[in-house]
């Protein structure tokens, strides 16, 4: 197993990968791993533009205002706030990074208005603003001499399904969803004991907090601790076998062939 050492992993490579990638650059080696091809992203298809207040006759609280209503009142405010307030300083870095923004004759940017805006405050490049940020921060990204770009096939030589696991392993599960998947066993066995019950939430905090489970692990601490055997101490055979049967989808065959560390 070969090992791949790096200050900051970040996963991905649309606009949020690639912009946090030049700045964590300045701090130390950056290495980004995304699935297919380094520019596929939803960045790349964005067409539209950007919105930011940044003619002086718009002003942050429409701006606000306009994306409250267009959210219908679901929008948190503060996050709005923060992101309407931050948008211009985000298009001069996206500028300062090489991205190009049509103009009008007058030189001042070639503002679009588009549905849910009172103002003109789109900023594009033709149609394909995506395609123009993502080409203008790859560019970036290629001149940098801390930031390494690896798609998942150069760097597993497998397939996606590889990373996905991979990343699993790194930030685990939503607890949520790994309990919503546990509800049907829970269902089919309303009787359990407390040990049981005490079992099966360590087996869930587990999955999510490690992103699945190696059959063995259940013969260790945390899971000896609630009975010496295990799930064969305290389940019916029959019932070892439903249980292993819906932790399949989390089950961790063999740990990736190589690490990034
Ligand atoms: C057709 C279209 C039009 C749009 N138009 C606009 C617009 O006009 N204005 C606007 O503001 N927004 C628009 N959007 C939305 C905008 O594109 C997204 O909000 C934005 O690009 C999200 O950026 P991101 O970096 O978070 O995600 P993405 O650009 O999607 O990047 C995610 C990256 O993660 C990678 N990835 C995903 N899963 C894995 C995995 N398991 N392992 C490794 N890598 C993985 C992907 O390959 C990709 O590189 C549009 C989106 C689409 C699809």
């Amino acid at each position: 197993m070969s090992e791949r050492k790096v200050d900051f992993l970040v996963i991905g490579s649309g606009i949020a990968g690639l912009s946090f990638a030049l700045k964590a650059a300045d701090h130390g080696k950056v290495l980004i791993v995304t699935k297919s091809n380094e520019d596929e992203s939803n960045t790349k298809y964005a067409q539209g533009g950007v919105a930011a207040v940044v003619d002086k006759s718009d002003s942050f609280e429409q701006h606000i205002i306009d994306t409250q209503i267009a959210g219908d009142g679901l929008c948190d405010v503060n996050i709005v706030e923060n992101v309407v307030r931050e948008a211009p300083e985000r298009i001069n870095e996206l500028i300062s990074y090489g991205t190009s923004f049509d103009k009008s004759d007058s030189g001042f940017y070639d503002l679009a208005k588009e549905g849910g805006h009172s103002a003109n405050r789109i900023l594009h490049y033709k149609d394909i603003t995506g395609y123009e940020i993502e080409r203008s921060l790859l560019q970036k990204i290629h001149e940098h001499p801390n930031i390494e770009i690896d798609v998942l096939n150069k760097f597993y030589g497998r397939t996606a399904a590889e990373l996905h696991l991979t990343i699993q392993d790194i930030v685990g599960l939503d607890p949520l969803a790994v309990e919503t998947h546990f509800k049907d066993f829970l269902h089919k066995h309303p009787q359990l004991t407390a040990r049981q019950v005490q079992f099966l939430n360590l087996l869930q905090a587990y999955i999510s907090q490690n992103g699945g489970i190696m059959i063995d692990k259940l013969y260790e601490a945390p899971f000896t601790g609630v009975h010496p055997q295990s799930i064969d101490g305290l389940f019916t055979p029959d019932d070892v076998t439903d249980l292993i049967h819906v932790m399949k989808p989390f089950v961790k065959k063999q740990p990736p062939e190589q690490r990034i560390a």
